[in-house]
């Protein structure tokens, strides 16, 4: 086939769009893609009402933060960072807090 140098001519409906068909589709929250980000847990504090962790992203090498309802969904989050990225988080620690503990 060749190619059609952009001569000024408006693009034809008949242009083919031979290469052109792979598109990137949306990200969609995907579990089995997303990489593991291994997360300190810390419990909810008196101003802060929900679990926060804090982790490494292994996408973009920065810390990111998140928040979580409980503890059991800070466990089975996955979430996207400052940068963008998925990541699933895999809990390393949890801090109690020593009223708790
Ligand atoms: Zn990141």
């Amino acid at each position: 086939m060749g190619v059609d140098a952009q001569s000024g001519a408006p693009p034809s409906k008949d242009a083919r769009r031979s290469n052109n068909s792979v598109f990137r589709t949306a990200p969609k929250p995907n579990r089995r893609r997303a990489p593991r980000a291994y997360a300190s847990l810390f419990a909810p504090d008196g101003r802060r009402r929900r679990w926060m962790l804090t982790y490494v992203c292994p996408h973009c090498g920065f810390g990111h933060r998140a928040l979580a309802r409980s503890e059991q969904a800070a466990r089975m989050l996955l979430t996207r960072g400052a940068c963008g990225r998925l990541v699933v988080i895999r809990i390393a620690r949890t801090y109690r807090g020593r009223e708790d503990a």
